[in-house]
């Protein structure tokens, strides 16, 4: 990587960070929250997100944004008119009222469901995984998994925050799919 690029991504990561607010002990103690919401709120920081998530495939093309409910919903919505692609909800159990695909995954306490209109995607199609955040990767590996249960040529999964020590990035690059992270931190 040239130094300018490194010195260009350090200055976005620590622009980034400023905006977002951490609340210790939310929604339990030794959880360390990052709210996005100050993000949002702030016009320059959230173009700038919008923009540089999707930066390495913006030249190409992109049928579909796939954003993970609820604040994926927020920050895909956003990418997918920015790089003229259509929308793709993937929602918690029982909100879609379509035909549905849906997939089990593993949370802290028991396991959770999540789904997608069956005809939501194309086989083939070329899709981009959003979400706010990356921790262990328990629900992005599950929305990947759905992706390609119905045939979507998965490019990335992009997220403005990643824990790398909960190993979430490193999970879904297992599955073959490239990860663009904006901001790291420590712990979880
Ligand atoms: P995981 O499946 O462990 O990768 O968790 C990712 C999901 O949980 C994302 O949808 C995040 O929005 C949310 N999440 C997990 N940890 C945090 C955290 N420390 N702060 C804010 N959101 C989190």
């Amino acid at each position: 990587m040239s130094e300018a690029l490194t010195m260009a991504t350090a200055a976005i990561e620590n622009d980034l960070k400023s905006a977002i607010r951490s609340i210790p002990d939310y929604p339990k103690p030794g959880i360390m929250f990052r709210d996005i919401t100050t993000l949002l709120g702030n016009a320059r920081a959230f173009r700038r997100a919008v923009d540089e998530l999707v930066q390495p495939w913006a030249g190409g093309k992109i049928d579909k944004v796939a954003g993970i409910e609820a604040r994926g919903f927020i920050l895909g919505g956003a990418v997918a008119h920015q790089v003229s692609a259509g929308f793709v909800p993937i929602r918690k159990k029982g909100k879609l009222p379509f035909k549905r695909v849906s997939i089990g995954y593993s949370l802290e306490y028991g396991i959770d469901e999540m789904e997608m209109h069956e005809d939501a995607i194309a086989p083939g199609e070329r899709v981009i995984l959003v979400d706010d955040l990356i921790a262990t990767g328990g629900t992005a590996e599950a929305a990947v998994k759905l992706l390609k249960q119905i045939g979507a040529s998965v490019l990335a999964a992009c997220f403005i925050i990643d824990l790398p020590d909960l190993g979430g990035a490193k999970k879904i690059e297992k599955l073959g799919v490239p990860v663009r992270t904006l901001i790291t931190f420590e712990g979880h």
